[in-house]
């Protein structure tokens, strides 16, 4: 991938951290997309710089996950805990904890200034519904919620733990991430939605970036027409009987594709080590974790 040709003045830079990048930092590496946003690679950035901005401006952040069915028992003490130690660290964050078995949120400390909320969800019995239908409650807490409280909002997977800094340097307007598997690979081997009849299809000519799902990102506003675009796109698919191919996922490519995000996470941001070496991976902020498909899932393959 060649280094971003973009001078900084073309680049859609959004605050006094931003203006800091230095994209020439990692040659190795795309640090900027064509349209001008960053892709945050480590080493590109001032931690401190961003923290400074963002103690000014009072920032606090929402993080989502749901944890539903048996996913609860398995992974989010570890993605809590894990949260706690590397998620915007000295900054105030909610979880906000969508579950149908609130009972089972495990009691943990939080430093000062964080808190947990739990938000009540009905159980789909459909793996597939549980992981789309997300688009549909984030949207109902921003609007009860997250819009009050918090200028930004992150929405994760709960399969993952937190393994180093994941900071405000990742906060921005809209926030994408790409996909630890697709990252390198060409156009065409990357899984958008082919199908016409989905609304999430995409032609063979479209597609730059391919985003992974499991997390996204920006200013409440932002997530809010995300989430409300996602769920009316896949409402529509469900009122013509089909499935995008990755669910959620496919949708969200669809989005950012239409809508390009302001601020693209590297792949460093959520890794899988079954992947293996990578020159270019210099740290592993989130990694996924083991998939116990088998287990969790059930009902609904
Ligand atoms: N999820 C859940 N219970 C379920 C299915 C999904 O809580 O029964 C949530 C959970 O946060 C999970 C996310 O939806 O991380 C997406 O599902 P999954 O991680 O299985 O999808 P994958 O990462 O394999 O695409
Ligand atoms: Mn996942």
């Amino acid at each position: 991938m060649g280094k971003c040709e973009l001078s900084h003045a073309d680049m859609k830079l959004e605050n006094a951290g931003d203006k800091g990048l230095n994209f020439g930092s990692r040659a190795d590496v795309q640090t900027c997309a064509y349209w001008g946003a960053p892709i945050i690679w480590d080493g590109m950035f001032n931690p401190e710089v961003y923290d400074r901005t963002h103690k000014r401006d009072h920032t606090s952040v929402a993080l989502t996950v749901f944890a539903v069915g048996r996913y609860l028992d398995v992974y989010l003490k570890d993605f809590l805990l894990s949260a706690e130690r590397h998620f915007m660290v000295g900054f105030p964050v909610t979880y906000y904890v969508f579950t149908d078995v609130p009972e089972k949120i495990p009691a943990l400390k939080l430093a000062s200034g964080r808190e947990l909320k739990s938000m009540p969800v009905k159980r789909h019995s459909r793996w597939q519904d549980v992981s789309m239908m997300r688009m549909r409650s984030i949207s109902d807490a921003i609007d009860s919620h997250i819009h009050h409280n918090h200028p930004y909002v992150f929405c994760m997977d709960v399969d993952q733990v937190f393994a180093g800094r994941f900071g405000t340097e990742a906060l921005g307007e809209s926030v994408g991430l790409l996909h630890a598997h697709f990252y390198h690979s060409f156009k065409r081997l990357r899984t958008y939605d082919r199908n016409p009849e989905s609304q999430a299809y995409m032609a063979d000519s479209e597609g730059d970036f391919y985003y992974h799902a499991a997390v996204f990102g920006g200013s409440w506003q932002r997530v809010k027409h995300i989430t409300d675009t996602c769920y009316r796109t896949i409402m529509e698919d469900k009122n013509n009987s089909v499935e995008a191919l990755w669910h959620d996922e496919s949708h969200l490519n669809k989005y950012f594709w239409q809508h390009k995000p302001s601020k693209l996470l590297s792949p460093e941001y959520c890794w899988d080590n079954s992947i293996g070496y990578r020159s270019d991976i210099h740290i592993t902020r989130l990694l996924w974790q083991e998939k116990q498909y088998k287990r969790l899932r059930g009902t609904g393959s």
